[in-house]
């Protein structure tokens, strides 16, 4: 992993505080924050590294992956194994329709906010954007049926289009935020994600790198 604690919310580098086991770490912006690990490049040994440093957390990606795409990135937010708050990754290839596809997936505590500065909502948790409305795309997660919801957000920033998807799996959040907006379409056909903090020598045929999201 990056050997820097970043900001969960800006990717400033962090201080940690000490004697404040609630609040190990502060930003210069927000005060006291999450801190925020990921690796400058995304390589399969510093996935090996991600996953041994989140054990007991899921780290979701879509399984099977399509021919040509790879893992692009990843990112865990939490103080020490254990204490895991979230974690993301992205897959980056091509689809038909839409061109380059980035794909990122986010499981996290509530409260946490890295789905949300990725999604670019205003507020940390998807809930109140979900209530009583039916969903919007159903995934699975292993046999696990999940409902996601169409997640609105911030109309301010125009740097680049996406389609934000927000539910609940496992008791956390899990986001899924497609870029382009289009490509939500490729969640139409059953997506499939796989949880590998526990694959193992498997991993090895999964590919990594290519170019890294900005988020
Ligand atoms: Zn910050």
């Amino acid at each position: 992993m990056s050997p820097e604690a970043v900001c969960v919310r800006c990717s400033a580098p962090v201080l940690e505080t000490p004697g404040a086991p609630d609040a190990p770490w502060s930003c210069p912006a927000h005060g006291a924050t999450r801190a925020l690990w990921r690796p400058e490049e995304a390589t399969y040994e510093a996935f090996a590294g991600h996953l041994s440093a989140t054990d007991g957390f899921p780290t979701y990606v879509p399984w099977p992956m399509g021919p040509g795409w790879s893992v692009t990135d990843f990112a865990a937010v939490g103080d020490a194994p254990g204490r895991t708050r979230a974690t993301l990754t992205c897959t980056s290839g091509t689809s038909e329709l839409d061109g380059p596809v980035d794909a990122i997936v986010i499981a996290e505590e509530p409260g946490t906010g890295l789905g949300a500065r990725c999604a670019g909502t205003r507020y940390d948790d998807p809930g109140i954007d979900i209530l009583r409305r039916p969903p919007a795309a159903r995934i699975r997660i292993g046999s696990q049926s999940v409902n996601l919801w169409d997640i609105s957000t911030s109309s301010s920033d125009g740097e680049f289009d996406r389609s934000v998807v927000a539910g609940e799996a496992g008791g956390r959040w899990l986001w899924i935020v497609l870029r382009p907006a289009s490509a939500l379409l490729l969640l139409r056909d059953d997506w499939i994600l796989r949880d590998v903090s526990h694959v193992g020598p498997q991993l090895v045929e999964m590919p990594f790198g290519g170019h890294r999201p900005v988020w």
